[in-house]
């Protein structure tokens, strides 16, 4: 079997769950138009040619009870068939949730299996609703289902896949995969994300995991306005180190692009270019490792303009390609300041984890 490069694996543009408020509730944000865009930009710029391209499948509903209390499954499913109320903070249900979630969890899982069979180098599913704020027994964050940790959960004991690396370039603390996996010593997360927003309250750099997980949960919280510099500063001296020091036999990403200038949820100042950084990155760690690749699953992102060309733009580094040139990349100002608070809070976290490494 020649192994492919990479799995593009996309919702059905039927999927039409949303939240209830009109613009500029915050939530609105989250809504099918996200990769309806985001898709037919890949389509139109070559982005998924020589990729194994197909439409995400339904999972079931025991996928989700991998890491979900039963009561958190059925409370979306009742909610969904009644079309509408509340499940947790900025998580509300509408008719086409159950339809949704499942499709974006079987596609996430779907990402996962197509490389851990070894079928692809890489995958990338583009799904939502998102996933990491999820949490065992609660929705909320615009989540229902973690799909990135069931999506884990789906392939560990089989094809030799025993240790999971996630890393989480979202905007936003993925409070829910962390602490699905906090105790877990077999699965890392490491997470970037804008400290004290929208945060539920954790994702400090002194959380580091517990009990025999202690050392596996790595937080870099970095400053509003954090700009390329930073973020790939952030990358290259915490993250990649730490997944060479932990050694998975797969990395899993939980991919949102919220971080970008032009996101109007996230309020950090990257563009493209430190998307095509970190998928190139994680290609090199992969193949330093020699591991068997990763798999990228959609978190955030929710600027049309943004959304399609980090994508892209992440695609192309984890393939191996040249930067690509964007309209997105537009020289922005580096404030020293920011600079500096950030080389802080880098040295801060490496103290801090270095006794684990
Ligand atoms: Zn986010």
């Amino acid at each position: 079997m020649t192994k492919q490069k990479m799995a593009f694996i996309h919702q059905p543009l039927t999927d039409t769950h949303h939240q209830p408020f009109p613009r500029p509730h915050i939530e609105a944000f989250e809504t099918p138009l996200r990769i309806q865009l985001a898709f037919r930009y890949l389509q139109e710029n070559g982005v998924l040619e020589g990729m194994k391209v197909t439409k995400a499948n339904r999972a079931k509903l025991e996928d989700a009870l991998l890491v979900h209390s039963p009561y958190l499954v059925h409370t979306v499913e009742i909610m969904s068939d009644l079309g509408s109320g509340y499940l947790g903070e900025s998580s509300y249900a509408s008719p086409d949730l159950l339809r949704s979630a499942l499709h974006a969890l079987g596609g996430a899982i779907e990402a996962a299996k197509s490389v851990a069979e070894g079928k692809t180098s890489h995958s990338f599913a583009l799904v939502r609703p998102p996933g990491h704020h999820a949490t065992t027994s609660t929705s909320m964050g615009l989540c229902y289902f973690n799909n990135i940790a069931v999506a884990s959960r789906s392939i560990m004991g089989r094809n030799d896949m025993d240790r999971i690396s996630i890393l989480d370039i979202d905007n936003h603390y993925g409070n829910g995969t962390a602490e699905i996996f906090y105790a877990d010593p077999n699965v890392q997360y490491i997470s970037l994300h804008e400290y004290d927003y929208e945060n539920f309250g954790v994702g400090h750099f002194d959380e580091i995991g517990h009990g025999e997980g202690r050392g596996t949960n790595i937080n870099i919280p970095l400053v509003e306005s954090t700009h390329d510099v930073s973020y790939q500063s952030a990358v290259k001296r915490i993250a990649i180190p730490a997944l060479e020091s932990f050694k998975p036999d797969i990395i899993g990403i939980s991919a949102g692009f919220d971080a970008h200038y032009a996101d109007p949820v996230g309020n950090m100042d990257v563009d493209s270019r430190t998307y095509w950084y970190i998928g190139d990155q994680i290609e090199k760690v992969v193949n330093s490792l020699g591991i068997r690749g990763s798999f990228w699953i959609l978190e955030g992102g929710y600027s049309p303009f943004a959304l399609g060309p980090s994508i892209g733009a992440s695609l192309d580094g984890l393939q191996g390609k040249k930067i690509p040139k964007l309209e997105d990349q537009i020289d922005r100002e580096e404030h020293e300041m920011l600079i500096e608070s950030n080389n802080e809070i880098i040295e801060k976290v490496l103290e801090t984890i270095s006794p684990y490494f």
